[in-house]
């Protein structure tokens, strides 16, 4: 197609936009960052988008917010010319299917796991849910590559899925590992503080010393500082495990400075990634 019309096209498609709420997006850049062979990951605002290209054509991982679909594909565009025929949603929150609705326009099919539809249906949220879905996992044959889409134990929501790009060695976790906090557990639409223990395990599983570990928030990992956030997880639980044991309450546990020493590097301002939100699931988990 014709650049001109294309970019007509996409202008014209992205007019119509609901989601758009209350955040300014004027000043959000879009940069696009290497990652191994045909994988890189994309950092704008929201979670980080996976992007893999080659002659197949393009395949996304998320796609942030609504606002940003046309600096996204400004971006892409300035690797490839090739149509956007995949994407997948790695879980069902906003930051990563915010722009579902213009890409879907666009042509592009969008997979993501059973629940994630479905708890974006019982959730009502204004972000269109994807059209394909599946419920344990997947793969993708393109580009000279597998990518296989598989679904984890429940753990920062009820559909989270990694996507391993097994050529390139690259695996992009969604939020269930961030680099940035402590794990946020969506407990209303299924996570699980054992369940994101469990997860990790598979990531390590899935990992080996060269393997790339792109998360949903922050920069690119391995599995050396996955083994150690999960190993933090696990003495947490203990912890927590342990003050129940004892009697104590869920206010007692998220004054008692169980996580002090972890606070200053990875405890988040407010509820996501925060230590009480944290300690809250840990006690939903342990305690019921
Ligand atoms: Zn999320």
């Amino acid at each position: 197609m014709n650049k001109a019309i294309q970019t007509l096209l996409l202008s014209a498609a992205l007019l119509p936009v609901s989601s758009a709420i209350a955040q300014d997006f004027d000043d959000v850049v879009i940069n696009i960052h290497p990652v191994s062979g045909g994988v890189s990951y994309i950092e704008g605002r929201g979670g980080n988008m996976g992007l893999f290209i080659g002659d197949d054509g393009v395949f996304l991982i998320d796609d942030q917010y609504a606002p940003l679909t046309a600096r996204i594909v400004a971006a892409i565009r300035s690797l490839s010319d090739e149509p956007i025929r995949f994407l997948v949603n790695t879980h069902m929150h906003p930051d990563h299917t915010g722009g579902n609705e213009n890409f879907g326009r666009m042509g592009t099919m969008i997979f993501g796991h059973d629940n994630v539809r479905s708890q974006m249906l019982a959730a009502e949220y204004a972000e269109e849910p994807p059209l394909i879905t599946f419920s344990d996992d997947m793969s993708f044959h393109i580009n000279g590559e597998v990518v296989h889409v598989f679904k984890v134990p429940n753990a920062h929501t009820n559909g989270d899925v990694f996507i391993k790009f097994q050529g390139s060695n690259v695996i992009h976790t969604g939020d269930v590992y961030r680099t940035t906090t402590f794990p946020y557990i969506d407990v209303a639409n299924g996570g699980s503080y054992l369940g994101t223990i469990e997860a990790l395990n598979v990531l390590i599983e899935e990992s080996d010393a060269d393997t790339k570990i792109v998360p949903g928030h922050g920069g690119v990992s391995n599995v050396e500082e996955v083994t150690a956030f999960r190993n933090m997880l696990v003495v947490i639980r203990d912890r927590v495990a342990a003050a129940i044991r004892d009697g104590k309450s869920l206010e007692e546990i998220q004054g008692a400075g169980l996580t002090a020493e972890y606070d200053e590097r990875w405890a988040g301002s407010g509820r996501i990634g925060g230590s009480a939100s944290m300690l809250a699931a840990v006690y939903e988990d342990l305690a019921n």
